[in-house]
């Protein structure tokens, strides 16, 4: 696996390159659900670039942002045991070059539930510099974790909006054992605080077979104040619909997950069994 750190080496190596290009975009510190999307890229793509960036421009808390968690040795020695070719680590000023000033806002979407919380900044953080990363690079195809579930309905909304030529994969929330969503944020957890952020998928899979109320009983018991609690639609993220979203605040440490509703023929399953791919539209 090649490291590289310049727009203008990533399109050298790629140029020398033949087959489809499959692009994973993350913040580093990876873990096993990073791990499962580039296990899919490489088994779809020809190629597989993983591209590692604490994306300043998607944080609204300098402190969140200086608090990230960063091990670019580790990353890439996960990344190159899972066969990445490349590991694509700009620094900040390669990125965002002096005088920047575009942003790819996706109206509505981009507004409300994560938008709403984290400010109308966020979503406009993340679509500019996944833009630019589909321009670098020009992947084939570009995987995301369901885990990020409005991320993937705004970035879809980008794609389709803007012509980029290319197929967005979703993979499945990958969870410890005890139903937590994997995160880069819970090694900042406390023993009691992570202990507590079990409330957030419990009340997700309680909603998911009895309803919302059920949700928020869980929630209750766990002392679990929500930022939001709510079943949308998952292409345009307003209520009602069958994909139930939540995000809280456990310590200092901000937490966001989703599990799709039963269906009358699930009710009663495994609830893991609840958490499932978005459906390509
Ligand atoms: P991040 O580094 O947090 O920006 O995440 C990079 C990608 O990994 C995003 O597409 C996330 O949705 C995805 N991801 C993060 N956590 C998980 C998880 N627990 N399961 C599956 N995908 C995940």
């Amino acid at each position: 696996m090649r490291t590289i750190r310049t727009v203008a080496e990533l399109r050298e190596h790629l140029r020398a390159t033949h087959g489809t290009v499959g692009l994973v975009p993350t913040m580093g510190a990876l873990h096993a659900g990073h791990e499962s999307l580039i296990r899919v890229a490489r088994e779809e793509a020809d190629h597989v670039v993983v591209s590692l960036f604490v994306n300043p421009a998607q944080f609204n808390d300098p402190r969140d942002l200086a608090a990230y968690p960063r091990d670019e040795q580790k990353d890439a020695a996960v990344a190159a045991r899972l066969g990445a070719d490349v590991l694509f680590a700009p620094a900040p000023g390669e990125v965002y070059k002096q005088g920047h000033s575009t942003k790819v806002v996706v109206e509505g979407l981009g507004e409300i539930l994560e938008g709403a919380h984290r400010g109308p900044g966020h979503f406009a953080g993340v679509c500019t510099l996944v833009a630019k990363l589909f321009n670098m690079v020009q992947p084939d195809l570009a995987y995301f974790g369901q885990k990020d579930a409005q991320q993937v309905a705004v970035l879809r909304r980008m794609v389709a909006d803007l012509d980029f030529p290319l197929e967005i994969r979703v993979c499945p929330t990958i969870r410890d054992p005890d139903g937590l969503a994997l995160s880069s944020r819970n090694a900042r957890l406390s023993p009691e605080h992570r202990q507590k952020a079990l409330g957030l998928s419990k009340a997700l899979n309680a909603a998911a077979q009895h309803g919302l109320q059920a949700g928020e009983a869980v929630l209750a018991e766990y002392g679990i104040a929500p930022e939001y609690f709510a079943a949308v639609d998952p292409e345009t993220f307003e209520a009602p619909g069958d994909l139930i979203v939540i995000a809280a605040t456990i310590g200092h440490t901000r937490l966001i997950d989703n599990v799709k509703a039963a269906t009358p023929d699930s009710r009663g399953a495994d609830p893991k069994g609840a958490v499932s791919v978005l459906p390509t539209p």
